[in-house]
């Protein structure tokens, strides 16, 4: 079914020929007649699916006629996160290029009064986390009562990050007869009572079923030992041995573990940032932008930050941890083979963590294969003592020729397989940035065999100083 089939107006049409689509996703193609007949409608569908032109378009198109009026927003968008919020506003920005509609983002971590000068104009579309918008409401900067239509995104997430009451409590300050638009990618009990109580006679568009994960991402599992440390060595190992890895997302459970691990990967000469939660507003959108434009290879992330991200090309995504909601899963290697492209999604599970695995293959309804390379970088056992004393570089330095003696190291408590023979550029490696990796630091290359003896060392607290 081509655009044109849609009921979107000439400019929507115009600026969606411009951006290069050349036919609707199936989200679009269900959903945007639906929108535009003014129907309220309950999508389920991933990030990925094209969901979010799947609104953006017949709102634009709807919004041509009448005009916004200072602190009355004619239409609300609620995002679970700042950064989804910001992506949907540069979707308008795309797809409304031939409009000249006021569009106003209201998210934290960034000052009021750029956003109140933004609503006393008036604003035709309000883009705002549901935190951020109760705020300006309870200051009297907003009225709610000029909304047409309400868009409640990612609302499975809006429910993980604990916003359902703020989403109860906004859905009674619109009026009662606005169009009501709600997407999930999944639906638990809760979004169920959610629609029933605020949704009136919805039209249901379903794209996957919920436990269908792409069908484009090569998945598999690699096992890893408990220790932090040498997990970290598994995953830089999956990351060698990775085909054709353009860029990935590495994802952790926890936010601390996310700047560990950077640091960690920093350190091993990997071209790499981070994304999560206790970064500021600017930073975020600093490392995003660096990560879209090829400037970083690897994005180490949290759920929350990464959820939703626009970030089309993305080769691989990394599991350094398994997520205990195996919903999550499906949402993290989603990230990868989006619109068509293949990917490849490489979890690592420690003994531990084999229970959420168990769970994850219960929603997919198969297992995920053993990765084919599940050997880790030689044992940090293996390695030369006191190197917390030296100083980063030395330690980078070191890290290579661990590489160089893979053949020598004795075998991994976690790999089930020696290190395969195969050997594969570490493609990731920032060029030429580090002199360090030019120098010759102590034995250079050569390591002699006594130095590779497993030596037994105090535990260390697990800050990524390796
Ligand atoms: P979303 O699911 O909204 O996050 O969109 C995922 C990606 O699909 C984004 O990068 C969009 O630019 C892209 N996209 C959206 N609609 C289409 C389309 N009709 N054809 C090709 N790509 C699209």
């Amino acid at each position: 079914m081509p655009f044109t089939d849609l009921g979107l107006s000439e400019k929507v049409l115009a600026a969606v020929k411009a951006t290069g689509y050349t036919e609707p996703t199936p989200i679009q193609a269900e959903a945007i007649p639906h929108v535009m007949a003014a129907r309220d409608l309950i999508g389920i569908a991933q990030t990925g699916t094209g969901k979010t032109a799947g609104f953006v378009l017949p709102m634009l198109s709807r919004l041509e006629r009448g005009r916004a009026r200072a602190r009355m927003p004619r239409t609300l968008i609620l995002e679970p996160t700042r950064e989804l919020a910001a992506q949907v506003e540069e979707s308008f920005t795309v797809y409304g290029q031939n409009h000249r509609l006021t569009v106003a983002l209201l998210i934290g971590g960034v000052s009021f009064d750029e956003q109140n000068k933004k609503l006393d104009r008036g604003a035709d579309v309000l883009i705002a986390t549901p935190g951020r918008l109760l705020d300006h409401f309870e200051r009297g900067r907003l009225l709610l009562t000029g909304v047409e239509i309400l868009v409640i995104d990612e609302a499975d997430r809006m429910l993980d990050m604990g916003f359902i009451p703020d989403i109860e409590r906004i859905c009674k300050l619109v009026p009662f007869t606005r169009q009501t638009l709600f997407f999930s990618a999944t639906m638990p009990p809760e979004i169920q009572k959610l629609t029933g109580q605020f949704l009136q006679n919805p039209v249901r568009v379903e794209v996957q079923q919920q436990n269908k994960a792409a069908e484009t991402v090569a998945q598999s599992l690699a096992s890893a030992p408990s220790t932090p440390k040498e997990k970290r060595a598994v995953l830089r190992h999956q990351i060698n041995a990775a085909q054709n890895l353009a860029n990935a997302i590495v994802f952790c459970n926890r936010k601390r573990d996310v700047t560990i691990l950077e640091r960690s990967l920093k350190r091993h000469g990997f071209n790499v940032g981070a994304l999560h939660g206790d970064l500021d507003q600017h930073q975020r959108m600093a490392t995003l932008a660096r990560f879209r434009n090829g400037e970083i290879t690897l994005l180490v992330a949290s759920d929350v930050a990464a959820r939703g991200l626009d970030i089309p090309a993305v080769s691989h995504v990394f599991n350094f941890d398994v997520p205990t909601h195996a919903e999550d899963y499906i949402h993290r290697i989603g990230r990868t083979g989006r619109a068509g492209r293949s990917g490849s999604a490489i979890t690592l599970a420690t003994p531990n963590e084999r229970k959420y695995v168990a769970s994850i293959e219960k929603l997919l309804g198969r297992p995920i294969p053993a990765a084919d390379d599940a050997a880790p970088e030689p044992a940090p056992a293996a390695e030369p003592v006191a190197p917390e004393a030296k100083p980063a570089k030395s330690r980078r330095r070191r890290g290579e020729r661990k590489k160089a003696s893979a053949a020598e190291a004795p075998p991994q408590e976690a790999a089930p397989k020696s290190a395969s023979a195969k050997s594969k550029a570490p493609v990731k490696r920032k060029p030429g940035k580090h002199k360090a990796d030019q120098e010759v630091v102590g034995l250079g290359d050569h390591v002699p065999n006594f130095l590779l003896r497993p030596v037994r060392r105090a535990n260390r607290v697990a800050d990524g100083s390796d």
